[in-house]
């Protein structure tokens, strides 16, 4: 994430966009015209986002004129529906908004199509009267094509993988301006591209993927006090390694602000939060959380059976636009050590500034891989550790950094394209193997020659 807080809006550019206005349904819309703020302003309020210009994109063809049209005035295009993953760089001169790209249709017998705009929370909401469920991340605010794109990791990873094993299929507008159905067998290698390699070889419009049946789920968090939190992740390290596929767990050092939004066992105080899915038979979920459960006073118990439409109280994310700095790594083990050099710069008393500190446990599904090659790289890892801070805060990066640095000896070099997104070479190669940018670079070469997808362009200056 870029904190640059002034960052120029790319205004001195000769371009007028009345031909591009013309061939829309939807909208085109500059600094200081009604619209443009709204388009434009991402969820993490932290990042500016100032492209020359925003298309307020309502179908797929929109999104091709755009692309085309930025083509032929040298400029380039970005792509932001929520602003979750929002990177200045990335914006573009002529940034594609793709709120608008909301269809959302379910098919009971267990997939859905979607447009770019829609965030999980609308696709849960209508998978929920078949009993079905979208494999989604921690939060249902963030669209499912951002987070498909970038691999997808969840809280039933370890039953059911990625979210990006799941695609069907892509419609897509690659950087030559031309619209493509992409499957395993039509354009196999976007097919790789577009599930790991976010949005570097084209615009997704539309995505098609698999369900799940899922009509409830046993799972949620159980909150203890600061103070035991050690003694609490010390048991849930074996305890987490022994759990079969039908779990996926994580934990989360909080430190949140005594609001009223924020339950009061946990407000104004450092607390542990441990969360599990279980997708199996709800009395055995109740069982090993239990376990957990006995090994200190539990200040908040949130756990239970519930209808999968309640799965956001598992993370419980907080979905109002905040201004925060989100750094995160990969490990590739977490052992006794490990968890005590957390907790030593990020425990009760350490001093930390970040509102969250969080470990999730991977494995199961998610270490294999799908049927097709992706470009997601890292079903190695078997823990990711993500510290969010608010963004004014001077100590939140810099902590983020100590701690990362505390962690190095277990750190993969790694990190999600969703956690980390690629915008430039380093960047880049946190992402993906060596091997993965080179057929990225292939691939964004082929499908985008004249570089008008600013997402690809760090595949432009690999070595
Ligand atoms: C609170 C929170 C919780 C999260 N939890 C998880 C989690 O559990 N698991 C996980 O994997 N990730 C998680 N993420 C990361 C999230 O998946 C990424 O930030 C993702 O990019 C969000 O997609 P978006 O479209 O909503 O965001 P945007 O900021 O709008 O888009 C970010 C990037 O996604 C790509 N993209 C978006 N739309 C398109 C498109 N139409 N075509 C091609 N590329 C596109 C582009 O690269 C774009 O720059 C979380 C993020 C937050 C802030």
């Amino acid at each position: 994430m870029t904190l640059t807080l002034d960052a120029p809006v790319a205004t001195d550019l000769d371009v007028t966009y009345d031909a591009l206005r013309d061939r829309l349904t939807g909208a085109v819309h500059t600094p200081g015209e009604a619209g443009y703020d709204a388009l434009v302003t991402p969820w993490n309020l932290a990042v500016p986002m100032r492209p020359a210009a925003v298309v307020d994109a309502r179908t797929a063809e929109d999104v091709v004129a755009a692309v085309r049209f930025a083509g032929a005035h040298g400029l380039t295009a970005g792509v932001q529906a929520t602003g979750h993953g929002a990177e200045s760089s990335l914006a573009g001169h002529l940034l594609i908004a793709t709120k608008g790209l909301d269809e959302c249709t379910v098919h009971p017998e267990g997939w859905a199509r979607v447009g770019a705009g829609v965030k999980w929370l609308r696709l849960v909401q209508a998978a929920a009267p078949y009993g079905l469920a979208g494999v989604n991340g921690s939060t249902t605010d963030v669209s499912i094509v951002g987070y498909t794109t970038g691999g997808g990791v969840g809280p039933m990873a370890r039953t059911f993988g990625i979210n990006a094993d799941r695609v069907r299929a892509f419609e897509v507008v690659t950087g030559d301006g031309e619209f493509r159905r992409v499957t395993p067998t039509e354009y196999p290698d976007l097919f790789f591209a577009l599930r790991g390699g976010k949005g570097a070889a084209g615009i997704v419009t539309a995505l098609e993927f698999d369900l799940v049946r899922m009509p409830t789920f046993y799972g949620g968090a159980i909150y203890f006090d600061g103070a035991d939190a050690a003694t609490v992740v010390d048991r849930w390290r074996d305890w987490a390694d022994a759990l079969p596929e039908q779990a996926t767990t994580s934990f989360v050092v909080f430190q949140l602000p005594p609001l009223p939004e924020v339950p009061p066992p946990l407000a104004g105080r450092t607390t542990l939060g441990v969360r599990m899915v279980w997708t199996g038979d709800p009395a055995e979920g109740e069982r090993l959380l239990d376990q957990i459960r006995a090994v200190a006073p539990v200040i908040l118990d949130d756990a239970m059976l519930r209808p999968y439409t309640e799965i956001d109280h598992v993370h419980a994310d907080p979905v109002d636009p905040m201004p925060v700095t989100d750094p995160a790594i990969l490990l590739h083990g977490f052992p006794a050590e490990a968890a005590e050099r957390l907790f030593a710069v990020a425990g009760p008393g350490s001093g930390s500034p970040q509102l969250m500190v969080e470990v999730r446990h991977l494995g199961g599904a998610y270490a294999r891989e799908g049927a097709h090659p992706t470009a997601f790289d890292h079903r190695a890892a078997r823990f990711s550790v993500l510290a969010v801070g608010m963004a004014a805060d001077p100590r939140a990066l810099p902590h983020a950094a100590e701690l990362f640095a505390t962690l190095a000896d277990w750190d993969t070099g790694g990190v999600w394209p969703n956690f980390g997104i690629p915008h430039d070479g380093p960047s880049a190669r946190r992402c993906y193997s060596e091997a993965t940018l080179a057929r990225l670079a292939e691939i964004v070469a082929t499908y985008d020659p004249l570089g008008v997808l600013q997402a690809g362009h760090y595949t432009r200056a690999l070595d």
